[in-house]
């Protein structure tokens, strides 16, 4: 037997576009070497019988955050995501290294439980990044064997730096305590980047290192500059969250006069490295100037409705020749990391303003965005396909589950009606990681004892920081409804 070949038989497979086909593929070193109409392939290889699987590419999750995880189920129900912010310091805070591995470890298993192979991660370590912490995420997503960019989520203003007025919206008792709390100096979190990613703790083939400036607003121009240029120097993906909210836009105006993207653009931020999660509120002139420079949005639909954000302008955003990659948001905003769900809802949420039929996004349009797209905005151009040199990422669905009963238009019924329950086996570079409902890379019932011991140690050492976000919670709310009600933009 040729161990180093594989011959995945008997499956339905989508081949390109949306058309599906009873083809064999052959499998070596990661990769799809071929896939075969006819005959038996080689006769050494190890076999998989798919019979009865439909095989789709693994889905990419294009914006999401690893220390979400051990956060789940501590985002209120009326938070948005200013109120949020003003909170994540009680979530995140606190952490060891050992926690940012174990939350990433968690974070994992739920998207490989869900049918995501790869991700762009904006993992976040407060007060500010150290070597050890960004080498801990990218340790628990190589063991995991997932394929992912690492990218440390790095500012230098608190959401009270970066908010104009905000502060002076707050009693004077509180607004000297929320004064008091700074970031480190941007010069040295990009320092310590620099330090990690020189040496970089796992093979770059499948987990890479990325850029993370927060949020414009809360990173000073000088540091917005000095990340786009270690991106290009060192060949990184820099992605931020861009207007996510209407708050920012008007914020924007306030301290930039212009819009996000066209103060980024200024800067010289924008380029085919560059993409912004969230994308709500962008207007038509920086639509065309993210697609000028070649740069991406991911859509993230089901954050963006949990925490009021709004809903992002996909089809003008295409239009314009906007790179689109679909995310999930972290498992805190948006609850968990289904990228079935956000596929869905990518589709069907085109369709709730009343726009005509022919503005909606399609089913195969939602699919290439959920695979391909995210996997180009991740800066991956062999992942998101099943063809020949293409990377062996795939999803194998159970076709006797209910979704696929009658089966008649396959890529339809999985875009629509898919939620992860008919998934029944997950392949990343040519190897198993899910099988008979088991994470195989990953200890589940002991991830889970683990998780839950550190979140009541950290509910426990944050109990007082959460009292004051709590505090802090409503003036934020009422500065940011009073600050969009009055402004006659976007
Ligand atoms: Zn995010």
């Amino acid at each position: 037997m040729n161990a180093r070949q594989t011959l995945i038989r008997g499956g339905l497979v989508l081949v390109e576009n949306a058309r599906f086909a009873p083809v064999s593929l052959l499998i070596e070193a990661g990769r799809i070497a071929a896939l075969i109409e006819d005959g038996d392939g080689p006769p050494d290889a190890q076999v998989i019988d798919a019979t009865g699987r439909i095989i789709i590419p693994g889905l990419v999750n294009g914006h999401t955050h690893s220390h979400g995880a051990l956060g789940r189920g501590g985002v209120a129900d009326d938070a948005t995501l200013e109120t949020f912010l003003a909170g994540a310091s009680a979530l995140n805070g606190g952490r060891t290294v050992d926690d940012l591995r174990l939350s990433a470890e968690l974070s994992a298993a739920e998207m490989i439980r869900k049918g995501c192979t790869a991700c762009f991660d904006l993992s976040v370590e407060l007060p500010g990044p150290s070597v050890a912490g960004i080498h801990a995420v990218a340790e628990a997503y190589h063991a995991a064997g997932m394929r992912a960019v690492v990218a440390p989520m790095i500012s230098d203003r608190t959401i009270y730096q970066a908010l104009p007025g905000l502060l002076e919206a707050f009693a004077p008792q509180m607004r000297a305590a929320l004064a008091a709390i700074t970031l480190p100096p941007w010069q040295d979190s990009l320092a310590t980047c620099k330090a990690a990613f020189a040496a970089w703790p796992v093979p770059m083939d499948r987990v890479r290192p990325g850029i993370g400036p927060a949020i414009p607003l809360h990173c000073s121009d000088d540091f917005l500059t000095a990340c786009a240029q270690l991106a290009d120097a060192l060949d990184l993906r820099l992605q931020t969250h861009l207007a996510e909210t209407r708050m920012q836009q008007v914020a924007a105006m306030r301290r930039y006069g212009t819009t996000l993207t066209a103060h980024l653009h200024s800067l010289g931020v924008l380029s085919a490295r560059f993409s912004g999660a969230h994308g709500v509120w962008l207007s038509a002139d920086e639509a065309a100037r993210l697609a000028g420079q070649g740069a991406g949005i991911v859509h993230n639909p089901l954050s963006n409705l949990r925490l009021g954000s709004g809903t992002a302008p996909v089809r003008a955003l295409a239009d314009a020749g906007v790179t689109l990659g679909i995310g999930t948001d972290a498992s805190n905003t948006s609850d968990g990391q289904n990228m079935f769900e956000a596929l869905r809802l990518a589709a069907t949420l085109s369709r709730a303003g009343g726009d005509p039929p022919d503005t909606w996004i399609g089913a195969l349009e939602a699919f290439r965005m959920a695979t391909e797209g995210s996997a180009r905005i991740m800066g991956l151009a062999d992942v998101g396909r099943i063809a020949p040199g293409w990377a062996a990422d795939m999803l194998f669905l159970d076709r006797d589950y209910c979704h696929y009963v009658p089966l008649r238009d396959v890529l339809s019924q999985i875009v629509f009606a898919e939620n992860g329950a008919a998934l029944r086996e997950v392949m990343i570079a040519g190897r198993i990681v899910f099988s008979d409902n088991r994470v195989l890379t990953l200890d589940e019932p002991a991830l889970a004892t683990r998780v839950r011991a550190a979140a009541a140690r950290l509910d426990a050492a944050n109990t007082d920081t959460r009292v004051m976000a709590e505090a802090a919670a409503t003036v934020v709310r009422s500065f940011c409804h009073a600050a969009c009600a009055a402004a006659s933009h976007p």
